[in-house]
């Protein structure tokens, strides 16, 4: 087989850059190691920013994030008791949009499949090769167990943090940078309307929580927990609980609504970052190249961002230009570096380091008084929540 661009990986970032590419009259083929079914139910991230809405409309693929997708002009912060409102909107005149990760993934996989677009999923034994020479390959295991390969003209590794394609680049070219968090979020998904209109970020002295949604009638709710906390110590009785405690509001009428769970896990958080993101004729996006811990919203942000930069870069390639391939890796590497500073300084604002003295609480609560009382400190938390550098999406 024959095409010009192998992608490995259909989470938002391979399917998105299909999708570009074929804007662009360029073909691909996307392999995929899960089931459609499986990929359109993982339960991930929810909040687009600004400029990742506003791709995805240029790009034709926000019918239904139109219609469906809530828009959301600040955040709460709570602490001490307290509830303070950060107003994007009058801040920086940016908001964001609650639009799940599964409806972008579902709407994606759509459109790729109604313009006849190649997708392989539940392939099997994928392998990428010779990607240091002008015709690179990919390899795999259809449904029905044909093996196949594919000359490319280039890879895209968009196969998540587990994938196969990072550790194809040599370790003494690859630098990665890493910092592990001593705890990680118990996450569900309830069938009940979210209790706030917006999403609302909790430091408790028993560890932070978050309230979030996926749409006005489910809510997806997050707990501190350690990392290695087992899932089957938390009956759905004792996780409500708990929110309870997190989120109450002394004296306010303002309460939690309760319902059935959907779906819980435990995501345990890192901030993870590798470089190059380019290797010969291959190139990382996503979380292939870099995560973040969930608090500043910004993985499935960055994963759109990254194609953004590589589909036009792939068009010069395929054209013989290579300077927008050459300053892949460095074009990216500003906003990741960012949204890895972004989420760090959210997560260690918000959490409960097991162990910490009292000096750590009162720095949190020093800086989480200032930024909800000082328009400069708010006005930065809402300028990189929103999106920072502003995403802008060329079609040349
Ligand atoms: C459990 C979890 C919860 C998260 N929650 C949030 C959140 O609340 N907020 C937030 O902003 N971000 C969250 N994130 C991060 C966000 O979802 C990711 O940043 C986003 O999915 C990145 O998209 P991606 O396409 O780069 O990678 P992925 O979505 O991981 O997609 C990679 C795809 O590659 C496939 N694949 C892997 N190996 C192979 C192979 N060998 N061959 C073929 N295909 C392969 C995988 O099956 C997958 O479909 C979460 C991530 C996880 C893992």
């Amino acid at each position: 087989m024959r095409t010009q661009v192998g992608i490995v990986g259909a989470g938002p970032a391979g399917l998105l850059l299909s999708h570009l590419l074929a804007l662009r009259g360029i073909d691909s083929v996307v392999v995929e190691i899960r089931s459609r079914a499986y990929c359109e139910a993982r339960q991930r991230a929810g909040i687009l920013e600004h400029g990742s809405v506003r791709l995805l409309r240029d790009a034709g693929l926000a019918g239904r994030l139109d219609r469906q997708g809530l828009e959301h002009g600040g955040i709460y912060l709570q602490f001490d008791g307290e509830r303070h409102h950060v107003d994007f909107r009058a801040l920086t005149g940016r908001t964001v949009t609650v639009y799940a990760q599964t409806e972008v993934v579902k709407d994606l996989i759509a459109e790729r499949i109604t313009r006849g677009g190649h997708i392989e999923f539940e392939v099997t034994d994928t392998e990428v090769d010779r990607l240091d020479t002008d015709q690179p390959v990919l390899r795999y295991t259809d449904a029905s167990g044909t093996r196949h390969e594919v000359v490319c003209d280039a890879i895209a590794g968009c196969d998540g943090f587990h994938g196969i394609c990072r550790p194809r680049i040599p370790a003494e070219l690859l630098k990665v940078t890493e910092r592990g968090y001593p705890y990680a979020w118990l996450g569900i998904l309830a069938d009940v309307p979210p209790s706030t209109d917006e999403l609302i970020y909790s430091h408790h002295k028993n560890g932070f929580a978050l309230h979030s949604l996926r749409s006005p009638t489910v809510s997806r709710l997050y707990l501190q927990v350690d990392p290695d906390e087992s899932i089957d110590n938390w009956s759905d009785q004792r996780i409500w609980d708990e929110l309870q405690r997190r989120f109450e509001l002394p004296g306010s009428v303002w309460r939690l609504e309760v319902g059935p769970v959907l779906d819980k896990s435990i995501t345990p958080m890192r901030s993870f970052v590798a470089t190059p993101m380019r290797y010969g004729r291959m190139f990382l996006a996503g979380d292939a190249a870099h995560i973040v811990p969930p608090t500043g919203a910004k993985g499935l942000n960055l994963a759109i961002a990254d194609v953004a930069v590589l589909a036009p870069a792939l068009d010069w390639l395929l054209r013989g230009k290579l300077e927008l391939a050459d300053a892949y890796t460095a074009t990216c590497m500003d906003r990741v570096w960012r949204a890895t500073h972004f989420s760090w300084w959210m997560t260690t604002m918000l959490h409960r380091t097991p162990g910490a003295d009292d000096m750590e609480a009162a720095l949190q609560q020093s800086q989480l008084r200032y930024v909800s009382s000082s328009r400069a400190a708010a006005t930065s938390l809402a300028e990189n929540y929103t999106g920072y550098p502003e995403l802008r999406y060329k079609k040349d």
